[in-house]
């Protein structure tokens, strides 16, 4: 019996809702390989001038892709119309991974580019010296955070692991958790006489790369908090130039 038997490495991963130009709906769930396809052409078009949005939601982990076209009303009628597609991937599992699942998705992510990548075998993956215990392997199949694809080593075609969408914004809410804190920076200089030094707000984030402190509200911050996370986020789609998915120190964590 096969690894791939005992594996389901594609199981549905997001609900998707669709609605067409017409206005017509549709409702179908989807592995992560086919969201993937789905993005990926998405993100070609948008790359190649093509009327498509591609937002990615911070709070839910929710994509949702919009496609314009303009052309004539009917046969009859030649009047242009712009009608719209929506898709809306809903994911089926909650994008938080713990500390040993995102090492595992980071150990992947890391071997992707790699001459020979990351393959399953004997129900984990192996990923040039690092293996991911098979426990581990089935929850992020389960979740759709890992996908398979086709690919070619030595001209020999093999199936490769690797982290899909969604594992990557698991990855990304991971590594940015921002905190906020405010409060009176009075000091007293020592001789009994208080300063006043204002009120300031600080935010900062776990991934050690973005700080904000501004002498205002919490709320100030806060928004510069979370505009840094969707950043983050949208860098994973290539939408915007970021660091994507970095690396994060998550201690003495076996895999
Ligand atoms: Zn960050």
């Amino acid at each position: 019996m096969t690894t791939t038997t005992l594996l389901d490495v594609a199981p549905a991963a997001y609900r998707a809702s669709v609605t067409y130009y017409d206005g017509t709906t549709k409702e179908v769930e989807m592995s992560a390989a086919q969201a993937d396809a789905l993005i990926d052409t998405d993100l070609l078009d948008l790359a190649g001038g093509g009327d498509v949005k591609v937002m990615p939601d911070l709070a839910t982990g929710r994509i949702t892709v919009v496609r314009w076209c303009t052309g004539p009303r009917s046969a009859t009628d030649s009047e242009p119309v712009t009608a719209s597609m929506t898709v809306e991937l809903e994911p089926l599992h909650v994008p938080k991974p713990t500390p040993t699942q995102y090492r595992s998705l980071r150990i992947v992510l890391d071997d992707e580019g790699r001459t020979y990548g990351p393959k399953l075998c004997d129900g984990r993956v192996v990923a040039g010296l690092a293996a991911i215990p098979p426990s581990v392997t089935r929850l992020l199949f389960a979740r759709g955070w890992l996908r398979l694809e086709p690919y070619e080593e030595d001209g020999v075609p093999v199936e490769r692991v690797v982290v899909s969408y969604a594992g990557r914004v698991a990855m990304s809410r991971f590594e940015h958790r921002t905190s906020t804190s405010c409060g009176s920076t009075d000091y007293d200089r020592g001789d009994g006489v208080a300063l006043h030094g204002g009120w300031t707000s600080k935010a900062w984030c776990s991934c050690r790369q973005w700080r904000c402190h501004v002498p205002a509200d919490r709320q100030t911050v806060q928004r510069a908090a979370r505009g840094h996370r969707e950043a983050c986020l949208r860098a994973v789609f290539g939408l915007e130039s970021g660091p994507g998915t970095i690396p994060v120190d998550v201690g003495a964590v076996g895999v």
